[in-house]
């Protein structure tokens, strides 16, 4: 007989997802009402609320698709890109390179602005493929690169795209509720995320926001968008609100039940006192590797305070630590991926995981495992240094 199934209690620090607070775990378990319930209803009307406020935006059409963030993504490129279409599409971590996977798949013809993996995306580069190319339609970049730890400059990118008639496709999974994120100030028309990020929610919802200036251009498509459950005309359905919902698909109930209860929790934090709380677990965190002889990927005026990207030194074993932090002391840390794959480790703060004691955790638990490489480093060091900033 299969029985059933226990998770361990891990403390998750990687890339994705993070914690859960016992909060939206608990708000998770409570009854399963029918999705057009008009308790539901009412609930769901609180969600577009709430997430209006966490992207810091009053579009009308903004609301959670019902699948992981790369159905976020999916919903903004097969909306706003017809076959022909010219995208600017930045890439500088994986996450670009997925943009760039889905233009392609929807017939766009990708103008590529590519930096290096560790890098911001390059505004002059950007400026410079406006110049070269006329009626571009979209302009795609990630806000903040998980695969690499890196912000990009979303204000001034955005600002870029306004100007010169495009719309700006952003990818906000990591950023929203770790760094400022705002939609409406910055003239951002389509942004996706994702609940498992800085949201600290169960993986498997994408948050979305379209402007004015977006829906215009999906209703003023030549051909119907080639996705019938992504078509934000059909779901607009269900999620516009107004007189009466439509069945579109049955909502993941519970799972919006955690979103929703892990933006009220945003919402008693503040946006600004999240945004300074990853900033402060940050520089603890950094201050401990430092600390060690450790060094992070990232020039200090690009890093995501929620991701920290630290360079695996010469000697180390890298999937060995990894291993040992998992196994002993329960700790997730993630690995380098693509070209940082053995490079690099990444540290998650993300969310209800950004707290001093799983910093102290986690760079105790560092020390030991580098200890067992043979990696030499002064004992205790690290927890001081973190403690002198965090506490
Ligand atoms: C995690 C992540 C995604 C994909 O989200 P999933 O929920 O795994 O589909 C997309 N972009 C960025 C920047 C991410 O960090």
């Amino acid at each position: 007989m299969i029985q059933p199934f226990y998770p361990p209690q891990r403390t998750l620090m990687g890339p994705g997802p993070s914690d859960v607070s016992p909060r939206v775990l608990a708000a998770m378990a409570r009854p399963t009402i029918g999705h057009l319930d008009p308790e539901f209803v009412r609930m769901m009307d609180e969600v577009k609320e709430l997430l209006q406020f966490a992207f810091q935006t009053r579009n009308p059409l903004t609301m959670p698709v019902s699948a992981p963030g790369s159905a976020g993504m999916e919903a903004c490129f097969v909306n706003l890109v017809e076959p022909g279409d010219k995208v600017i599409v930045c890439v500088n971590g994986v996450f670009g390179g997925r943009m760039k996977e889905n233009v392609e798949r929807f017939g766009g013809q990708v103008i590529l602005v590519e930096d290096d993996w560790g890098a911001p995306v390059d505004v002059a580069k950007v400026e410079q493929a406006f110049a070269d190319h006329s009626n571009v339609k979209a302009l795609a970049f990630v806000h903040a690169e998980t695969s690499t730890g890196v912000r990009s400059d979303a204000e001034t990118l955005c600002a870029l795209a306004t100007r010169h008639g495009a719309l700006s496709i952003v990818d906000a999974v990591t950023s929203l509720g770790g760094i400022e994120l705002d939609v409406d100030g910055w003239g951002i028309d389509a942004v996706y995320s994702g609940t498992q990020k800085c949201l600290s929610c169960p993986p498997g919802i994408s948050p979305v926001s379209f402007s004015e200036r977006a829906v215009a251009a999906v209703k003023s498509r030549k051909a119907s968008v080639p996705s019938w459950f992504l078509d934000k005309n059909l779901v607009m359905g269900y999620w516009g609100g107004g007189v009466k919902r439509a069945y579109h698909h049955t909502a993941p109930v519970n799972a919006l039940y955690a979103l929703h209860e892990a933006l009220v929790v945003l919402q008693e934090e503040g946006l600004e006192q999240a945004w300074a709380r990853h900033l402060r677990n940050h520089e603890g965190l950094r201050a401990g590797l430092e600390a060690m002889g450790l060094s992070l990927l990232v020039e200090p005026e690009y890093r995501l305070p929620q991701l920290n990207t630290v360079v695996v030194p010469d000697g180390v074993d890298e999937a060995a630590v990894r291993s040992q932090l998992l196994n002993r002391n329960s700790i997730e840390i993630g690995a380098g991926l693509g070209s940082l794959a053995g490079k690099v480790w990444r540290i998650g703060q993300m969310g209800h995981a950004s707290n001093p004691r799983n910093i102290l955790h986690c760079l105790g638990a560092l020390e030991s495992a580098l200890a067992a490489q043979g990696f030499a480093m002064d004992r205790g060091v690290a927890v001081a240094a973190a403690s002198a900033i965090i506490e």
